[in-house]
């Protein structure tokens, strides 16, 4: 993230989930952003690869946090309540709870996933964001 010198402009590199994220906050903020993410689309690294949103650091679920923090959760997922995990033996030992104890999402350019849920909130709040731009330095 560059020093806002560009007339109190803020640059962020990426758009990935991260810096996206940092926009919305910094838009709420009342600050001007503007996103470049050097490839065309966002989700270029990651396209249609399954990850999990996991409650770490936090008994609540992550998709509360977020939106505690103001930042969208309206992309597709799905909540996990049950699994199995193993400790240093490799013995199984079966989960469950009531709450989601993470929800997996797709990354990637598609419509409706993390990826793109994030530059269009940020969008609505006033960010420019900018495809094929990637930037050499941090002014
Ligand atoms: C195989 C794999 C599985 C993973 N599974 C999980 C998981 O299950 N759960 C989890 O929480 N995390 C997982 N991770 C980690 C997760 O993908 C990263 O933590 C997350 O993507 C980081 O987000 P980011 O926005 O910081 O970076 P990225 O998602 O990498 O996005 C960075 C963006 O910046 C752009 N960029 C870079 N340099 C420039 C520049 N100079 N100018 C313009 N644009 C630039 C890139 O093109 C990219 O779009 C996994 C990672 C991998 C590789």
């Amino acid at each position: 993230m560059g020093r806002p010198a560009n007339g109190g402009v803020i640059t962020i590199a990426g758009a990935g989930p991260a810096e996206p994220a940092a926009a919305i906050t910094l838009a709420r903020a009342g600050r001007s952003v503007v996103v470049h993410e050097a490839h065309p689309t966002v989700g270029f690294r990651l396209q249609r690869n399954v990850q999990s949103l996991e409650n770490r650091g936090t008994e609540r679920h992550v998709l509360s946090v977020l939106a505690d923090l103001g930042i969208t959760t309206d992309f597709d997922r799905l909540p996990c309540r049950e699994g199995q995990v193993f400790d240093a033996w490799d013995r199984a030992c079966a989960v469950r709870s009531r709450e989601p104890l993470y929800s997996m999402v797709e990354r990637g350019p598609d419509w409706g996933n993390l990826d793109s849920a994030l530059p269009v909130q940020a969008r609505m709040l006033g960010v420019e964001v900018r495809f094929n731009s990637a930037l050499e330095q941090l002014a």
